[in-house]
């Protein structure tokens, strides 16, 4: 089969790797559409991983064999499904933080999305993977995983009915948060970016307000929209930590931040730390998300609650993993999310 395997930043190879075998609780996918998400992007020009390593996680895919002891699937079955599962056992599972839990990151399937099939192991294979509706697209599929992770994050950001929402950057991870945020109830729902493309796509998907902070003071329009509280929630979702403090500044007394951004290790920042006990306010650190969100993202997505369609600016076949990254990564092109497909 084939596969795109990353070597290291200027070498991805698109080879022949062996199809992986399976055990009597495994099943192999046919992968379909796979997204490139923004941590494929950053591991793959920072090197945070070491090749040989085939990327990919957004996996929408079509089952075509399955092992001895496997009931709930069989060929043609059309599923998603995500890459760690926790123990549900550990101290970590028994608090409800599943993606904590030391089993969450070792666990992966084989070998990864960005290839022709992949071999789902038994965990997978019991908790994280769900059979999709005939009638939503491999692409859409695609998006399950990442609509999955965002509620993961806005779980924590516990949104009501009639607060504000502000959502600071406009990639994936913040377009679908702000669009989960309007579905959950928030009144108002405000993003910020430095690309008129992704703001005009906002806005374009229903988001009420969209600011560019080079061109308004974000500051002044928060305090403005808000009569001088401040936003609810604030959302970062940009890896630029010095969005942090500017975060903080912006949220109304009893507000919180929840903070979506792989930012590197020891990266400090200052922020006013008066503010959580004056004002008892929050920041919220999320990461991945934890089985239970797969199901509610499929029905999400199902019931057409949010516009995913819309965010899909770019196709690739499986061979150009590197020219999608190229492409995605330059910041001079108007490009949202990317899907590689194999269908
Ligand atoms: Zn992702
Ligand atoms: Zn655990």
């Amino acid at each position: 089969m084939k596969a795109s395997v990353y070597y290291s930043k200027n070498d991805i190879r698109y080879e022949d790797l062996p199809v992986p075998e399976l055990e009597e609780g495994d099943i192999l996918l046919q992968m379909k559409s796979c997204g490139l998400c923004g941590t494929d992007i950053h591991k793959a020009l920072h090197q945070t991983v070491t090749g040989p390593v085939v990327l990919g996680h957004e996996v929408a895919a079509e089952v075509v064999k399955v092992g001895k002891r496997v009931t709930r699937f069989r060929p043609g079955d059309r599923v998603v499904t995500a890459i760690h599962v926790p123990c549900f056992t550990c101290h970590y599972c028994d608090r409800g933080h599943y993606t904590l839990c030391e089993q969450f990151k070792p666990t992966h399937i084989e070998p990864g999305g960005f290839a022709e099939y992949i071999r789902l192991p038994e965990l997978h294979v019991k908790h994280l993977t769900h059979k999709i509706p005939q009638e939503m697209s491999w692409e859409k599929a695609a998006m399950v995983e990442p609509v999955g992770c965002c509620l993961h994050g806005l779980k924590q950001a516990k949104i009501s009915s009639g607060c504000s929402v502000l959502v600071m950057g406009c990639g994936t991870i913040g377009l679908l948060s702000a669009q989960l945020s309007a579905m959950m109830g928030a009144a108002k729902v405000i993003v910020s970016d430095l690309s008129p493309f992704k703001l005009e796509l906002a806005l374009r998907l229903g988001i009420n307000h969209a600011i560019n902070p080079a061109r308004d003071d974000l500051e002044a329009q928060i305090q403005d929209m808000t009569d001088g509280f401040g936003v609810d929630v604030v959302i970062i979702a940009a890896g630029v930590s010095s969005l942090l403090p500017q975060a903080i500044n912006l949220l109304r007394r009893g507000g919180r931040v929840v903070v979506f951004s792989p930012f590197d290790h020891h990266n400090m920042v200052n922020i006013d730390a008066g503010r959580f006990f004056r004002d008892e306010i929050s920041v919220i650190g999320t990461y991945s998300l934890s089985p239970y969100e797969m199901p509610e993202a499929i029905e999400i997505l199902r019931l057409n609650k949010i516009n995913v369609d819309d965010m899909i600016t770019h196709h690739y076949p499986l061979s150009q993993l590197t020219e999608a990254i190229e492409f995605a990564a330059n910041p001079a092109n108007d490009v949202l999310k990317i899907i590689m497909k194999m269908d």
